[in-house]
């Protein structure tokens, strides 16, 4: 037992971190790490970024933190429009919060409010995929498909309509094209049974995140989906908190499809790991009945404060002024090319996919069967370790129930240089070896 009173999950003992500089960060005993999953998929701009550095440093000088009843700030308006206009106006109202789950807590109540607020208080289920993350608060781990986490909180949260959603990798159907028609069907199946009229609505990750290795879906899929939402009249929500801010090549991932949400919640990289920031997206209308019906009945003490804020703002502009949408665009395909290359390679690389600095790797037993390893070999575990050891920080998860292998992910900041990329790809080579 450590004789630290700190806690957080199980895991090996870990090296105390020193400093960090772009996409390198050093322990106190000098080892260097290549960050290739940035942090937790936050770090967008790497470590020790002067122009964050310098705008949080001018921010503090001015205030850090006021309350939104009580004052507007400058900071908070400015990120907001620059928010809208990422989104190209699909979607025109911001709401801030601290964290992924804040803002995903924050759709799930500014979605029931509008329905309540129109008389449609009947609307009580969300539909969501298995498997899928949205956050580890009540509301947000309810409509989370990923039986571990999940199963001691059951009881105790309302829970969500499940269902599968695209798996380009392990579908048995003819092509993807009779794959996403028998998901979307079984999707439509699944709402019928309960009744159209009773959904809120139905809320995925364009690209996913660890619990399902970036699994991807496609245009003809959210098409569908976008149809049978506005057919029952429920919403269509997106979680971007992960695959939000540039790390796909777009300001936010659905705009790859072309097929806008009603709400969107993004955090994570909007932060850049600075500060923790996040936001919820909607349209104007459902915004404009829920303040009509006596405003939204939420908030959270740290939301848009001018220091989250400013840091956010400096994050996106740190995006825009260093053409990072076009360097994740150019280091997306040297990843997607160099971690081909070591699957195949390796046979027990199942599949990479993924878009941008977003890559997901599948680690299967056999690659004609796809038969996962057994949960308790605990590969995803060793293979971090290993990587480590090489001096290259990757984002694991554990086999999921059975079904899929264990994976992690590659998603290094968006301004790695195609030199770091080369690091990348040759210290998590030897870490396969
Ligand atoms: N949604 C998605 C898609 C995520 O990836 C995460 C974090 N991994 C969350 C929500 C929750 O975010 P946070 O950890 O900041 O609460």
């Amino acid at each position: 037992m450590s004789s630290s009173p700190l806690f957080y999950q199980a895991g090996p003992a870990m090296p105390e971190v020193s400093h960090g500089r772009g996409v390198f960060l050093w322990d106190t005993d000098g080892k260097e790490y290549l960050d290739g999953c940035s942090g937790a998929i936050s770090c967008n701009l790497g470590h020790h970024h002067e122009g964050i550095r310098d705008a949080m440093l001018a921010q503090l000088d001015r205030v850090a933190f006021t309350y939104r009843t009580q004052f507007e700030n400058g900071p908070a308006m400015a990120l907001a429009e620059a928010l809208v206009d990422m989104t190209n106006h699909d979607l025109e109202k911001v709401f801030f919060v601290s964290s992924g789950s804040e803002a995903v807590e924050s759709a799930i109540k500014l979605a029931r409010q509008y329905f309540v607020a129109r008389g449609e208080s009947q609307r009580r289920h969300f539909v969501s995929l298995r498997p899928s993350y949205h956050g580890s608060t009540l509301g947000a781990l309810g409509i989370t498909g990923y039986q571990p986490l999940e199963a001691p909180f059951a009881d105790i949260t309302q829970g969500s309509i499940k269902v599968p959603g695209p798996d380009f990798y392990r579908h048995t159907e003819a092509d993807d094209d009779a794959h996403i028609r028998k998901v979307l069907q079984e999707t439509r199946e699944r709402i019928e049974a309960v009744g159209g009229d009773r959904i809120i609505a139905v809320v995925l990750e364009p690209v996913g995140g660890a619990s399902t290795g970036a699994r991807m879906v496609n245009k003809a899929y959210l098409e569908g989906i976008r149809q049978l939402c506005d057919e029952i009249g429920c919403l269509l929500i997106y979680d971007e908190v992960l695959s939000g801010v540039g790390r796909t090549g777009t300001w936010f991932a659905y705009q790859q499809w072309g097929v806008a949400p009603d709400l969107l919640t993004t955090a994570k990289g909007l932060g850049a790991g600075y500060y923790p920031v996040g936001a919820l997206l909607c349209r104007s209308e459902l915004v404009d009945t829920v303040m009509a019906s006596g405003g939204f009945q939420h908030g959270h003490t740290y939301a848009g404060n001018p220091l989250a804020c400013a840091t956010g703002l400096a994050a996106v502009e740190a995006i825009r002024n260093e053409n990072l949408l076009d360097n994740v665009a150019a280091r997306g395909e040297q990843l997607r090319d160099g971690l081909q290359a070591l699957k195949a390679r390796f046979d027990c690389i199942g599949d990479v996919r993924g878009t941008g600095v977003l890559w997901g790797v599948e680690l299967v037993m056999d690659p004609d069967s796809k038969s996962p390893f057994p949960a308790d070999a605990n590969l995803f575990a060793k293979v971090t370790a290993l990587a480590k050891e090489e001096g290259l920080l990757i984002y694991p998860r554990r086999t999921l129930d059975g079904v899929a292998g264990d994976h992690f992910l590659v998603s290094p900041p968006l301004n790695i240089t195609e030199q770091e990329v080369g690091i990348l790809l040759e210290r998590l080579s030897r870490a396969m070896e």
